[in-house]
């Protein structure tokens, strides 16, 4: 078991949301390993720049959407329109390295006692755990008892109770969460926060502690708007970093 583990979901090619987590989680202790749940790219103007930096770090990925649309336009008639364009947009200047790094993604991936995907276990490309309902189905039929998931760009806890149910909870900034019984867990977006928090979103597990602690990091959000100006993406992809949504 390696330590600390970086948790990052939906990067979405958004460099300097990703520069300011890498930076932030080196100031609350580092890292040993990085488990990155989906969509490195899409919507955001540095996908080769964004999968060079998460290359270098000791990494286990599993693929999301956007990661899926890029490499296969037949998928694309399931994004709307914005999203599918920037995964064409993005398809033209990924190079040889990242589409490598992309590629062999497996849709899930198991350590352990976590079971790592974009959506979920039962659709996981596509599902979006919005609900209560769906986390307590999810953790009832899943055989690991720690679910780690993007997709819906938002921090959340869900943990399952003795009655079926689940109980699910919005964690803040600094919040610690200790993995005692059934848990899923979404550590937020760090490239396109969509909980109204413009703050780059993400997670550190501990598994000495056995606890994993959420964090929201400030980045150059300006910065990153005008660079998805730069490139000709639209300009609804910048406006949205502003508010995060
Ligand atoms: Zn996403």
């Amino acid at each position: 078991m390696v330590g600390r583990v970086l948790l990052l979901a939906d990067v979405h090619s958004n460099l300097r949301a990703l520069h300011a987590v890498l930076e932030d989680a080196d100031r609350w202790g580092g890292f040993d390993t990085l488990w990155l749940l989906g969509d490195v790219v899409g919507y955001g103007p540095e996908p080769n720049e964004c999968i060079d930096v998460l290359r270098r770090h000791s990494l286990v990925a599993v693929a999301g959407n956007h990661d899926v649309g890029v490499l296969d336009s037949a998928e694309l008639v399931r994004f709307n329109a914005l999203a599918a364009a920037a995964c064409r947009w993005s398809r033209s200047v990924l190079n040889q390295e990242s589409l490598q790094f992309l590629e062999p993604l497996p849709h899930m991936h198991v350590k352990a006692s976590f079971l790592l995907v974009h959506g979920s276990p039962r659709d996981p490309i596509w599902e979006y755990i919005v609900h209560a309902d769906q986390a307590a189905e999810v953790l009832d039929s899943c055989c690991q008892s720690h679910v780690l998931v993007g997709h819906t760009h938002r921090p959340a806890i869900c943990r399952a109770k003795k009655d079926g149910a689940a109980h699910c909870q919005v964690p803040r900034d600094g919040d610690v969460v200790r993995l005692d019984g059934r848990l899923l867990i979404n550590p937020g977006s760090v490239g396109q926060p969509r909980d109204g928090d413009p703050r780059a979103s993400y997670a550190v597990l501990d598994q000495d502690l056995g606890a994993i602690t959420f964090h929201r990091v400030c980045y150059d959000v300006g910065g990153a708007a005008a660079a998805i100006l730069r490139v000709g993406l639209s300009e609804a992809l910048a406006r949205r970093l502003h508010a995060g949504y």
